[in-house]
């Protein structure tokens, strides 16, 4: 399946609920489901009802583009989720938290997951000093995300700098905004993800 290159604020319509995907304008009255809060399309603004394999579909869907997962890997990330000891939806959490592109949105690092993706696979940043441009590399406890020495001059990351330093960084975090380096204190628990996403409704669909 191709990647999504549409208006993502389409997305947020289709989902019912702001899936924040644009950064600073989520939080501006120019939030595109605040002005028109249906679903997109010719039909949007009509009463249907809606089944409960719909709702878990749905739901499904929210966390996909929340994360920026394609289907197929949005299915690996259940398998694997399925297969680790625990509440399989708190695991799938986890993970699609432990995501590259979400520690460095988390941090302030970026603006949005997706742009998060896009300084990634320009080879922004390394992982315990290693440079990785793989938006999906999974982070672990413990390890340290940094902006490459190279890029911190540039002018991006300078505003980038400034603007971390005016936000906080969830607590499972670390951030020193002046260097530009972000730790992994411990993995998140369930309640430390602030995301509205009711995951056993993505178990019960993949357990029909
Ligand atoms: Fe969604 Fe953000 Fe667009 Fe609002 S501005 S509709 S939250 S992507």
């Amino acid at each position: 399946m191709a990647r999504y290159t549409g208006s993502v604020c389409r997305l947020c319509r289709r989902e019912g609920s702001k899936l924040y995907l644009k950064g600073d304008r989520c939080y501006s009255d120019k939030c595109a489901i605040d002005r028109r809060a249906y679903a997109p399309g010719q039909h949007g603004q009509r009463r249907t009802k809606v089944s409960e394999y719909g709702i878990q579909l749905r739901e499904k869907q929210k966390a996909r583009r929340i994360y920026g997962v394609l289907e197929s890997q949005f299915r690996k990330y259940f398998k694997e989720a399925d297969r680790q000891k625990g509440v399989t939806g708190d695991n799938l959490m986890r993970l699609l938290e432990r995501r590259l592109d979400n520690i460095v949105f988390r941090l302030g690092l970026a603006g949005s997951r997706a742009e998060a993706r896009q300084l990634i696979r320009h080879g922004h940043f390394t992982v315990n000093g290693k440079k990785v441009d793989i938006p999906s590399y999974l982070v672990k406890a413990g390890q340290e995300i940094a902006v490459r020495d190279k890029s911190k001059n540039s002018a991006k990351f300078k505003e980038i700098s400034e603007a971390a330093g005016h936000k906080t960084a969830p607590a499972w975090l670390e951030l020193d905004s002046e260097n530009l380096v972000g730790r992994i204190v411990a993995l998140p628990s369930r309640e430390d993800i602030d995301v509205p996403i009711e995951e056993h409704l993505i178990v019960e669909l993949y357990s029909r």
